[in-house]
């Protein structure tokens, strides 16, 4: 990316950068991503980025008992004093294909719990109200990392994320079952008021709150895939 462009985003305070990435382990890189993506170019990329003057970027781990929790400490220390936040991410029960099981997820508590074991951690403020990560500080000063608790901290009540797919259906919920259709209204011309005004029907109607009554009830219901609306 052009400098030029990177300082437009910039200034647009649009200059954030959010990576996935599970594991340093390529092995176990790659089986978490089904696709054979290897970490040399996800860090490659993570490079370019920084190279272009974008900031902060954001590195997303999601944490899996017995897949990928072994990685914690040894992504922990390859981040620290890069700049760069990594977020450790409960494991989620996102659409239908993963094979979720609660067993699997690795709560946040225990997550900072092992990192400070070997890297001593204190809690930072909230920088805005409803931030979805709660934030640390390593004590010896060498940056910042998040947890993000969806699963054993659920936070629908602060949730102000919607989703739209590539086929023009706007999701409020990350859990949702049915979006409703946008590209309908574009398709008939409609002006960005009306849309707008679409948008705002939908988001003061929406209930959701998946997260909070995670269980039984919510068990059988057949979701979206992540990689269909994004994360
Ligand atoms: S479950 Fe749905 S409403 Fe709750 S935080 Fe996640 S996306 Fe938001």
């Amino acid at each position: 990316m052009l400098p030029q462009r990177a300082q437009a985003l910039k200034a647009a305070g649009l200059a954030r950068v959010t990576v996935s990435l599970d594991a340093l382990d390529d092995a176990t890189f790659q089986r978490m991503n089904d696709v054979g993506f290897p970490v040399a170019r996800v860090l490659d990329g993570v490079a370019a980025a920084q190279a272009a003057g974008l900031a902060p970027i954001k590195i997303n781990m999601v944490v899996q008992r017995g897949v990928n929790d072994a990685q914690i400490i040894p992504m922990a220390e390859y981040f620290r004093g890069t700049g760069h936040i990594l977020r450790f991410i409960e494991y989620m029960d996102v659409g239908v294909t993963n094979g979720w099981r609660l067993e699997d997820v690795v709560p946040s508590a225990e997550v900072i719990r092992r990192i400070n074991e070997i890297f001593p951690v204190e809690p930072v403020a909230a920088a805005y109200p409803g931030e979805v990560a709660e934030r640390w500080r390593y004590r010896d000063g060498a940056g910042e990392i998040g947890v993000i608790s969806s699963v054993t901290h659920a936070f629908c009540g602060d949730c102000t994320r919607v989703r739209l797919s590539t086929e023009g259906a706007l999701y409020t919920c990350l859990f949702a079952q049915r979006g409703h259709d946008l590209r309908a209204l574009l398709r008939q011309g409609s002006g960005d008021e009306e849309i707008a005004e679409a948008i705002r029907g939908v988001w003061l109607a929406r209930d959701d709150r998946y997260s909070e009554i995670r269980g039984a009830q919510t068990a059988a219901l057949k979701k979206i895939e992540m990689s269909y609306i994004g994360g």
